[in-house]
């Protein structure tokens, strides 16, 4: 049987870089289900389909094959054919996805192939549903979270780093829709399962976050 740790939280939390690092460590596969998410919303995009249209989301899903593949360790997004993985981290692309991501059309679609992944190898995934829904039997849960301020302090960071023009209001504001439409959304919605462990990681560094989640993997071994 696979181990899986399975890391939920909102948007900038941190849950990609900290899931990464601790993959690394155990051995594990990181997968991150968002850009899976985020794969949906290139092909809506690209197809001119708008987030409000139910009908045509949901009949287009059924076109629509998402593979993973990893090249030297790092997840790829196959989408119908093409390695899309360069075009998912824009902020049109995150907000196409977390409005999509209320559609069981297109959860339902995502969540065989994220199940058909965790069978077969020891992961790390990420994502808002992972301890809830996709894997209620993993071996440990953690619930990621941050102060909006931490969140949108880092990505402001992030953004000026790449030289790319930013606005800390309107990327906390962004990121309060995020949060609101991710935990109010009627399937699968964002919330803490209730055998997940919180970490806080407003005031803790990469390290310290990583170390915790090893902590509680092992603890679940011992159990
Ligand atoms: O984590 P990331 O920002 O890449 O995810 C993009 C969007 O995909 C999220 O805002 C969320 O709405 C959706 N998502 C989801 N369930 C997951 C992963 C992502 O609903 N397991």
């Amino acid at each position: 049987m696979a181990h899986s740790i399975a890391i939920d939280g909102p948007a900038g939390a941190g849950k990609s870089t900290i899931a990464k690092k601790a993959a690394a460590k155990l051995g594990f596969t990181y997968v991150d289900t968002g850009a899976m998410f985020r794969a949906m919303a290139v092909y809506f995009i690209d197809n001119g389909i708008a987030p409000d249209d139910v009908q045509a989301i949901a009949k287009a899903c059924d076109g629509i094959t998402i593979e993973i593949e990893y090249i030297d360790g790092q997840q790829q997004i196959i989408l119908n054919g093409e390695n899309i993985t360069g075009r998912l981290r824009n902020e049109e692309t995150g907000n196409m996805a977390s409005s999509i991501a209320v559609y069981p059309a297109v959860r339902n679609k995502l969540l065989e192939l994220q199940r058909k992944i965790a069978f077969s190898k020891d992961v790390i995934m990420d994502g808002r549903d992972i301890g809830t829904c996709v894997l209620p039997d993993a071996t440990c849960k953690i619930y990621l979270t941050a102060s909006v301020a931490t969140r949108a302090a880092r990505r402001y960071r992030e953004l000026v780093e790449k030289n790319i023009p930013a606005d800390m209001e309107a990327i906390a504001k962004d990121i309060e829709d995020r949060d609101y439409r991710d935990m109010h959304r009627e399937t699968a919605p964002l919330k803490q399962a209730d055998d997940a462990v919180l970490i806080d990681s407003s005031d803790m560094d990469i390290e310290q976050v990583t170390d915790a989640i090893i902590a509680v993997y092992e603890a679940a071994l011992k159990r």
